[in-house]
């Protein structure tokens, strides 16, 4: 039996969070556009970018110490604009926008 290469998965990221590779489809990007750094949605702006993991551990750890491994990554680009797109991931995350609906745990019916 072969292990499977992770390769297999496509291209992969290091988290600015959590500094674990994950395949890049995972992540979200922070971007540094002309008009400050922006939480990416659509992964598609262009020039330095930040990837972290949607979650809110990540974000957490991404604005500890004024935001070094962000800053880093996007070349020094001022931790209020870090922040301010951080903020914005955290919203996206912590408001879940998924058009599945989520069948709460505790209410299930029991099918016969
Ligand atoms: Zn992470």
């Amino acid at each position: 039996m072969r292990e499977p290469r992770p390769t297999d998965v496509g291209p992969v990221r290091t988290c600015v969070g959590c500094r674990r590779t994950r395949p890049r489809d995972e992540l979200a990007r922070l971007a540094r556009t002309p008009a400050g750094v922006r939480y990416d949605r659509r992964r598609r702006a262009s020039g330095r970018g930040a990837n972290i993991c949607p979650e809110l551990s990540c974000i957490e750890a991404a604005g500890q110490r004024g935001a070094g491994p962000v800053r880093r990554a996007l070349r020094g680009a001022p931790e209020t604009e870090i922040r301010a797109a951080l903020d914005e991931l955290r919203c996206e995350v912590a408001a879940p926008t998924t058009t599945r609906p989520r069948v709460t745990g505790s209410n299930t019916p029991s099918a016969g």
